[in-house]
């Protein structure tokens, strides 16, 4: 007999849940139900100052006001900072990760510098600039003693490094769809993304680093979520293919928008699940928005 599937939505408790996390959520427990699939429920809170129980609480409760069930127990980020910290030694035992100190304004600065003879910088997939420092480059001496300094910095991943290490192209299997409707087979390119933040001084890991931990420790087969994250793939794929760990099925969904075709944010508080439940609206009318709703 094959494996159950599995599957888990992952809210971060930084905020109110909206029309297009419930989209979500639905998405998952409705292909968790076709195939008679797990799902999970996963608290990304290692944001530790931004997300608070309270949210956690609001989420579980709109949650349950959807009808939608999850098993026990919910895997909760702020808990596992000890196996992040781990993957990341791991990644820095092969030599692959770096302390770097630019700042998000240094960055800006040497980006502006560069652009003002008329060159264009690279920018990532979302669009914010690549990481310019050069501390890739210092011995290891050197980047002991930059991380032993007291300076705030950021561990990041050599992404020339991490390719060569690899090797061979890598990819994934996307039963959904990518923004510009790809599908099927998608080759990763998480060169686009150059050294990504893996963990900070004061936050022993990254959104990066912890999505592929935790899927794997939770035996996730299938990853359903928005295409806002569709290029992120490329990273998660890499950081599973460098770390060992298994490779699941992704499949990305549109995303509701506004009436002004706007995406939904957690500050839009008429798309908020709680405020539409005080507005008198059933669940069933909130699924139907979600259902029926535009969406890019
Ligand atoms: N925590 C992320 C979010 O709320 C979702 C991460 C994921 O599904 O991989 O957008």
């Amino acid at each position: 007999m094959s494996k159950r599937r599995v599957f888990r939505f992952a809210p971060s408790p930084n905020g109110r849940l909206h029309l297009g996390h419930a989209y979500s959520a639905l998405c998952n427990k409705a292909m968790a139900e076709e195939c008679c699939g797990r799902l999970l429920l996963r608290m990304e809170d290692i944001d530790t100052e931004r997300c608070t129980p309270l949210f956690e609480e609001q989420i579980i409760a709109d949650l349950h006001w959807l009808n939608i069930e999850w098993e026990q127990p919910v895997r909760r980020q702020s808990d596992h900072f000890a196996d992040y910290r781990a993957a990341l030694d791991e990644l820095r035992d092969m030599g692959l990760v770096y302390p770097a100190c630019f700042t998000r304004s240094q960055i800006k600065d040497h980006v502006a510098e560069y652009e003002k003879g008329g060159k264009v910088w690279p920018r990532d997939p979302d669009g914010a600039p690549l990481y310019p420092g050069n501390e890739r480059n210092l011995t290891s001496a050197e980047q002991q003693d930059l991380a032993e300094s007291g300076r705030p910095f950021a561990w990041r991943l050599d992404m020339e490094a991490a390719c060569a290490r690899l090797g061979q192209p890598i990819g994934w299997r996307e039963a959904g769809c990518g923004p510009k409707g790809e599908t099927g087979h998608i080759p990763a390119k998480p060169q686009a993304w150059g050294d990504v933040i893996l963990a900070r001084k004061d936050t022993p890991t990254s959104y990066h680093l912890s999505v592929v931990v935790d899927d794997a420790r939770q035996g996730v087969t299938d990853i359903v979520r928005g295409h806002d994250l569709f290029h992120a793939t490329s990273v998660h794929r890499l950081l599973q293919a460098l770390l060992g760990l298994p490779e699941p099925d992704y499949c990305h969904h549109a995303l509701l928008v506004d009436a002004q075709g706007r995406k939904l944010s957690k500050s839009q508080s008429d798309t908020g699940i709680g405020a539409l439940r005080d507005a008198g609206r059933s669940a069933a009318e909130v699924i139907r928005m979600c259902e029926t709703g535009a969406r890019i």
